[in-house]
């Protein structure tokens, strides 16, 4: 059966794919399994040399992959490129990584015990439509560092960026078969990673709900999985941040690649005594975004992934009076306008993820308050503290149940340090050093100095 790729922006056609089915995706797992046995072989500095070429090559391709993602996520270019610099930047960390993922000697009566990180082997990689290529390189990079081999499923919205990938991991000298890329459903080929017997982890980024059936699916095997799923963050202004700053960078935090973001702080919380002057700041900064043609190198916000998303984004704003309601082009595209909502944290688009440009604006008292009303939530993956106060920034990013938090500051996503939930967000650690440990098993080995 054929996939019809279309541009958000402008619901025209922009490429037809043949999908795979389960034959094809056993064949994709065949092909990786067959690959292994040399890849993991490959010197460690070798292997290194060539995912540093592999991110040389994003580098020169990147105005390319920079347009293929604007095209088919909607995304604005000037944002789309800054992604693409994420994805080699991501490739040269792990490049640098690879022999220095070190194992440990450890003194134990009789002799010696030392600590070696193995490979897993086959891993399968499934990857959601918000990102495509980032997250794909998030999981790319330290599977193929610790030297397993892998299959790659994109989003069946979004699979144009993981195929040209691909073929720049077999121009950067990577060996065939070491990536492959499936594109098919989620309810197909992805299922079937997730239960084939020689598939030996399931690294998935996507919805806590689809989340939960991999973790179900891959019971049967006891495959490894890492989970990077939904959130519901929030952003907390204390009444002695620097509003003017804080409110200037939220309407970022939230309606960035239109609030289709698992790190979207989608709840903004105020502290009530600053609580009207915030609102009116907020409001103001985000009357000022440009939103429309991606194409444009000035937009900042495009167009939902598609119809479908669309009406679920309505679901949540449909009769409420909001604070804010932008303004969208005319005509094709799949726009939904940002929108500003004063609501309680029991509201039903303050628990669930909205996964679009809408903002939920809930007053708190006290610092207290800010923390129980932060923590209200079955999510656990973001959040940022505005405050000049630094012993509550500490006390409070302490007491936040979430895996990445920033103070004073939008973003907290770096390739250096950890990524990964608390909670219904997920659970293991993408990005950083600490990616490493889950594409590779522990080994402890004794050796005897008996005679
Ligand atoms: P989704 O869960 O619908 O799909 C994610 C991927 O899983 C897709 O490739 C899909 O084809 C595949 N899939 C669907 N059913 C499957 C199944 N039964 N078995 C195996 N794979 C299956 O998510 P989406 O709509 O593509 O993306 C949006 C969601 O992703 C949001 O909830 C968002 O918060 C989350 N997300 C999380 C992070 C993070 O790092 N925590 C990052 C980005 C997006």
């Amino acid at each position: 059966m054929t996939l019809t790729v279309l541009n958000p922006a402008t619901e025209e056609p922009i490429a037809e794919l043949e999908q795979a089915g389960v034959d094809e995706a056993d064949e994709a797992v065949a092909r990786a399994g067959a690959a292994y046995p040399a890849w993991r072989s490959v010197a460690p500095a070798d292997r290194a040399g060539l995912l540093r070429r592999l991110a040389t090559l994003v580098e020169e391709n990147a105005e390319e992959l920079a347009q293929i993602e604007s095209r088919n996520v909607g995304k604005p270019i000037a944002g789309a490129r800054a992604e693409v610099g994420m994805v080699a930047q991501v490739f040269h960390f792990y490049a640098g990584a690879v022999d220095k993922h070190r194992g440990h000697t450890i003194p134990v009566a009789g002799g010696v015990a030392a600590t070696f990180r193995e490979p897993l082997g086959v891993v399968g990689l499934i990857v959601p439509w918000n990102f495509p290529l980032n997250i794909a390189s998030w999981k790319l990079g330290p599977a193929l560092a610790c030297g397993n081999t892998v299959v790659l499923k994109p989003a069946e919205l979004t699979p144009l960026s993981a195929l040209r990938l691909a073929e720049l991991c077999l121009e950067a000298g990577i060996p065939e078969g070491v990536v492959g890329v499936l594109v098919g459903k989620g309810s197909v080929v992805g299922q079937r990673l997730v239960e084939h017997p020689d598939v030996a982890k399931v690294g998935f980024t996507g919805s806590t709900e689809v989340g939960r059936v991999v973790m179900q699916g891959a019971s049967g095997t006891i495959k490894r999985v890492t989970l990077e799923l939904g959130g519901k963050s929030a952003n907390v202004v204390f009444a002695d941040a620097d509003l003017e700053r804080a409110a200037a960078a939220a309407p970022y935090a939230v309606f960035d690649n239109a609030g289709q973001d698992c790190c979207a702080r989608s709840r903004i919380l105020v502290q009530r005594s600053a609580y009207d002057r915030f609102l009116e700041l907020f409001v103001e900064a985000t009357a000022s975004l440009k939103v429309g043609d991606p194409a444009n190198e000035q937009t900042e916000m495009g167009p939902l992934i598609s119809a479908e998303h669309r009406a679920k984004v309505s679901s949540y704003v449909d009769g409420a009076p909001s604070a804010f309601r932008g303004d969208v082009p005319e005509g094709n595209g799949f726009w939904f306008p940002c929108t500003v909502l004063e609501a309680s944290n029991d509201d039903r688009v303050a628990q669930e993820e909205v996964f679009g440009p809408v903002a939920a604006v809930i007053p708190f008292e006290d610092e207290a308050d800010a923390i129980r009303i932060a923590n209200d939530t079955p999510f656990g993956l973001s959040g940022s503290i505005w405050t000049r106060d630094v012993s509550r920034a500490l006390r409070v990013t302490r007491a936040i149940e979430a895996g990445v938090l920033s103070v004073n500051a939008n973003t907290s996503v770096r390739v250096q340090t950890p990524f990964g939930g608390f909670k219904q967000s997920g659970f293991g650690r993408e990005l950083g050093l600490e990616a490493l440990d889950g594409y590779s098993e522990l080994k402890s080995v004794f050796i005897s100095t008996e005679e």
